[in-house]
Formats: structure tokens, sequence, C-alpha cells
């Protein structure tokens, strides 16, 4: 028996843990990984110097609640060079993100809402750089274009600032590691290991039943936290006992899970220097080839390969796609693959889509659904209350301050009800 149980110890786990232990609450946290930080994977580099970041990477925006944590911690921050390449042929692009707001201003919150695959069919005039504005939503939004919510891309487009881009310096699992220090100083205790498998609950009174190595345990609370990733939920991998209303469940079948591969590749040397004028080229847009973004880290030469959307979900064999990349790399540099081969050191990635603990790498707005979020931010019976980044305001969806943001007002919300 505790006060609150919070369920998933990513961002928003251990957010809404740190903030309710503040406030006085017991707090319990379960965990199906034998790792903290869910979707923020960090992990060391041949000279442990700069971390490979196998999940989360950048801060986006300028969002406070992300930055009072990053005060608190002490965290150095770098921010992003924000150039962008597109190719082929390899040409600088100065005018990206304008021709981008360009064409996603043209959505019309008075028409009805359609896919963005409908929108740009059905514009009168075409946008500029058509392909590439397809490419960045699939890319950063992980979005399929025909199932993503024109109006919601206006809203986060309206919103959001997304050219902002930071990087902390020991990567962000460093953010995690302090959110996990203050929780566990604050008495929170942490259970590894143990995968929620059902959700018993009546008004104020739940029992949580989870899985640790084959046995079961179960715990008590008057109010749940449910972190579960979107995907996770789709997949009803948890049982509801009773079914979750059905506002909440619309608000599950109306938000998508997209999906993205992200290969990080460290080398000897960066034989793409005098090709691209610098080691660290900001970003490069690629038509063409398995992985359609890929971008430089400052300290170290390491490249990071991305695609997102349809694509990424079609992507099963990461070895496949690593070989096949070394190649796109050697034409991007113009030099020998032989030399590419030569100076990799290592690569790694994770496959997020076949992760049975996320189901995809983050959630974007179905067609139609733009109140989806806001349906998931009701408590229910001021006893189950979900938190995480499909439940952060619809700008900052699928991004870590999304996570927290929603952690931190989780937490606010069960407060006024409990304590
Ligand atoms: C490849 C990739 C790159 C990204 N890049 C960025 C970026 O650059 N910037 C950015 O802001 N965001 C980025 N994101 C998104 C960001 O990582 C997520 O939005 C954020 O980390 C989600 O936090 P969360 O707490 O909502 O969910 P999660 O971090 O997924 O936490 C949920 C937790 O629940 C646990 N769990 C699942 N099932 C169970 C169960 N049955 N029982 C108990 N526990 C369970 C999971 O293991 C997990 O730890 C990226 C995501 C991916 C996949």
């Amino acid at each position: 028996m505790t006060d609150v149980v919070v369920i998933g110890a990513g961002a928003a786990g251990l957010a809404a843990a740190h903030k309710l232990s503040q406030a006085g609450a017991r707090v319990e946290i379960l965990e199906a990984r034998t790792r903290l930080g869910g979707r923020i994977h960090t992990v060391p580099s041949t000279d442990r110097f700069v971390p490979f970041e196998l999940g989360a990477e950048f801060v986006h925006g300028t969002n406070h609640i992300t930055w009072d944590f990053v005060r608190k911690g002490g965290f150095g921050v770098r921010k992003v060079l924000d150039e962008h390449w597109v190719y082929p042929p390899m040409c600088k692009q100065s005018e990206f993100w304008s021709s981008l707001e360009t064409c996603i201003a043209g959505v019309n919150f008075n028409t009805p809402d359609k896919s963005f695959d409908q929108f740009l069919r059905e514009r009168p005039s075409p946008c500029a750089d058509e392909g590439l504005v397809r490419l960045f939503v699939e890319g950063f939004d992980a979005a399929d274009t025909r199932k993503i919510s024109s109006h919601s891309l206006k809203k986060a487009s309206e919103d959001e600032g997304q050219d902002s881009k930071a990087r902390l310096e020991r990567g962000e699992g460093a953010l995690i590691v302090w959110l996990e220090t203050c929780s566990r100083n604050q008495g929170v205790g942490i259970q590894l290991n143990t995968r929620v498998r059902a959700i018993r609950w009546h008004a104020h009174d739940v029992e949580v039943v989870a899985d640790i190595n084959g046995s079961e345990a179960t715990w008590r609370a008057p109010q749940v936290v449910i972190t579960l990733p979107l995907g996770v939920l789709k997949a009803n991998a948890v049982a509801f006992e009773p079914a979750l209303p059905t506002e909440t469940q619309s608000a599950i079948d109306g938000m998508e899970m997209g999906n993205v591969v992200k290969l990080v590749f460290e080398f000897d040397e960066a034989f793409w220097k005098h090709r691209l004028g610098a080691k660290n080229f900001g970003f490069i847009h690629s038509q063409f080839g398995p992985l359609r973004t890929w971008w430089s880290r400052p300290l170290a030469p390491i490249l990071v390969g991305w695609v997102g959307g349809p694509q990424a979900t079609e992507i099963t064999d990461h070895i496949g796609v690593a070989e096949r990349a070394l190649k796109q790399l050697s034409d991007f540099a113009e030099v020998p693959l032989a030399t590419v081969k030569t100076a990799m050191r290592q690569w790694r990635s994770h496959n997020w889509t076949a992760d049975p603990l996320s189901e995809g790498a983050y959630s974007y707005v179905g067609v139609g659904n733009m109140d989806a979020p806001e349906k998931f931010r009701q408590p229910i019976d001021d006893t189950l209350f979900f938190a995480g980044e499909h439940t952060s305001d619809i700008a900052n969806l699928g991004t870590v301050h999304g996570a927290l943001q929603s952690g931190v007002r989780v937490a606010e919300s069960v407060r006024e009800m409990a304590f």
C-alpha cells in the first residue's frame, strides 16, 4: 500500500514521481525494463566523451519546465547548428524552415480536418519543395502523411519554435539520472524489471498486478499515474479491469504511434569534412537512400542517420540498413566506400518498433482527433491519471519536454485530488 503508484520510469514517470514526492506523497514506480529512461537511452561511445543517443537527443524549443530542470541539474548545454543541406546535388538550403512554414500555413482551421497527404493533393497551388515537406513530416513527426491530422501540424507549427534545438553535453541520460537521484532522495521506491500486466480499479482503490521474473506481485494505492507509451496502450498489453471509459479509449484509438529508425555511427576521422566544408555540417536531407536525414555531432566524428514514417515501419533489418547507409555516406562525401568502411569504429541502434515496451517511437494525432491528447488528460474517477508524451499539448507531442510537462501536470492534478 502506498499513496501513488507510477507506472513507467521514463521522463514522464520520473517527473511525476519527483514532483509528487516533493509534495510529501509516498510514491512507488514500477518499470518493466532493467534500466530507467524509457525512450531516453544514452550509451557511451568509444572515447566515452560524446555519448550515443539511441533514443531522444535534442532539447526542442524553449519549454520552461525542461529548462527549469536543466538549470536545477546544472547541465552543460550546446546549441545545435541549424544548417540544412539537400541531396542530390549537395547544396545548402537557407530557406528550409520558411518553406515548411509557408506550406503548413496553408492548412485551414475553418474547413474539416484532413490528412496532410490529402491537404497536399488538394492544395490549389503546390507547395514549393513538396518532397522536402513530406520528408520533414515523415521524419520529424515520424508520421504517415496519409494518417496525420493536417490541423495538428498547423497547430504545432504555430506554437512550437521547431527551429530551436540544443543538446545536453552529457546526454539526455543525465537528466534521467538527476531525476532518479532527486526522487530517491525524497523516498521514492523504484522497482525495475517489474512488468505491469493488469490494473484493477474502483474509485480511490487500485490494484496493480505485475510480473517480476515470472512471479506475480501486487501494489495497492488510491491513485495511479499511468505513463505507458501509446503503442503499449494500443497493443492492449496491460488489462484494465473494468475497461477504460469510452472517452479514454477513443483517445487511444484517435492517436497514432509513429516509427523511426535511428542509426549512430562512430568514425576514426571525419572523411566528409572536405565535401561539406566542416566536421560539423548540421543536417543533410536526402531524397534517396535508406536513411533520409543525417546529422553530425560537433565534438566527435559521429554521424546519425534517421528515417521516419512508413519507410521506417517497413525496416526490420537494421544491419542491412547500416550497410546501405555506408554507401550513402560515400556518395555524400564523394569518397570510396572502402574509405568509409575503414574509418568506421562502430555503429549502434535500438529497434523501437519491435520493442514491446514502446511499440513504436512517438505519437501523433490522427485525422479528426485534435482533442485526443486533451481526453487523455482527464482524470478517471480521480483515480487513474494518464501522463506521457502522448498526453501533452499538441505542439509538444513526441518530445521529452512533452513527457516532462505531462509528468508535472499529472502530479499537480493528483495533489489537488489527494492532499
Ligand atoms: C529514436 C527516437 C528519437 C527521439 N528523439 C527525440 C529528440 O531528439 N527530442 C525529443 O524531445 N524527443 C525525442 N524522442 C521522443 C522522446 O524520447 C519521448 O517522447 C519521451 O522520451 C517519452 O517519455 P515517456 O515518459 O512519455 O515514455 P517512455 O520514455 O517510453 O516511458 C514509459 C516507460 O514505461 C515502461 N513500460 C512499458 N510497458 C510497461 C509495463 N507493462 N509495465 C511497466 N512499465 C512499462 C517503458 O519501459 C518505459 O520506461 C525520440 C524518440 C525516439 C524513439
